[in-house]
């Protein structure tokens, strides 16, 4: 995808501008899910890694902004577990021994046909708890949580590995929190422009402006022509804006930008029945 993004930007003449987005970081986040979301950040980076390589390997000016409109969860590290004064650490190779995100875990977890209870906790240690997320030293109750009536194995199993991180959530929405911008260029010009108008502590509006200023575009004409359009990829592709509006409006925001992700809810749902019925 980069490649052919990069080959329509040696096309161009005048401007080209790319976004590329790596939206399970937003997910994990709002998941709780500690280790899926290292995970994203580390793609995240390997891709803007990819995108300074082609600035340096071109002579056509680049400009290359990454940054967030948000922070999802309120991660942060050091979590205090428990009454004692806790240590100044957190333990990162927790999540590194955490193999497989807390939605993929849940949904192997949902779909599994448990022949017994005692089938289940068996399957939920081996399976889950060591072999995926890298977890020995839990406990009995522990495994009993996952399964208990109404409880939510999802958010269970992300905070098992949490916990063991030390890394504590705030929400499981958007947060307040500062985000970083990063810039590069391949010019001095390109450079000296990116100081200018995005270094230092800035609204995140102004990013918007920043590209206004160097490609002549006109911010408002722009979110004008996008007020009213509906660009989530459920309704583009079956929807008018109406019906999308009115259908979207029962969802959340992320089970209307994943679909399978409100399968996903239905699947742990009926896991929980499934459970009641094993004796
Ligand atoms: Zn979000």
């Amino acid at each position: 995808m980069l490649h052919y993004l990069f080959y329509l930007y040696l096309l161009t003449t005048t401007f080209l501008t790319t976004l590329i987005e790596t939206i399970k970081i937003d997910h994990a986040g709002h998941q709780n899910d500690p280790h899926a979301q290292v995970r994203e950040v580390l793609a995240y980076d390997k891709a803007f890694k990819a995108v300074i390589d082609f600035a340096d390997s071109t002579e056509v000016e680049t400009i290359i902004v990454s940054t967030s409109d948000h922070e999802t969860g309120g991660a942060s590290v050091a979590l205090q577990v428990g009454e004692s004064y806790p240590e100044y650490l957190w333990k990162p190779d927790v999540l590194l021994n955490a193999t497989k995100s807390g939605e993929y875990v849940t949904r192997k977890l949902a779909s599994y046909k448990a022949s017994s209870k005692k089938d289940l906790y068996q399957f939920i240690k081996t399976e889950i708890l060591e072999k995926d997320l890298g977890i020995h030293d839990y406990t009995e109750q522990d495994v009993l949580n996952i399964v208990a009536p109404g409880a939510n194995p999802h958010n269970i199993l992300n905070k098992l590995v949490s916990d063991r991180a030390l890394i504590g959530w705030s929400t499981h929405g958007h947060s307040a929190v500062d985000v970083n911008i990063y810039g590069y260029s391949n010019t001095e010009n390109g450079k000296s422009l990116l100081y200018k108008y995005l270094g230092g502590n800035r609204e995140n509006t102004e990013i918007g402006r920043f590209w206004e200023a160097i490609t002549g575009s006109d911010y408002n004409k722009i979110t004008g022509l996008l007020e009213g359009t509906v660009h989530h990829t459920v309704s583009a592709q079956s929807l008018d804006g109406d019906a999308a509006t009115e259908l979207l409006g029962g969802f959340n925001e992320h089970d209307t930008l994943d679909p399978e992700y409100a399968t996903f809810k239905a699947q742990v749902a009926e896991f929980g029945e499934h459970v009641e019925q094993l004796s």
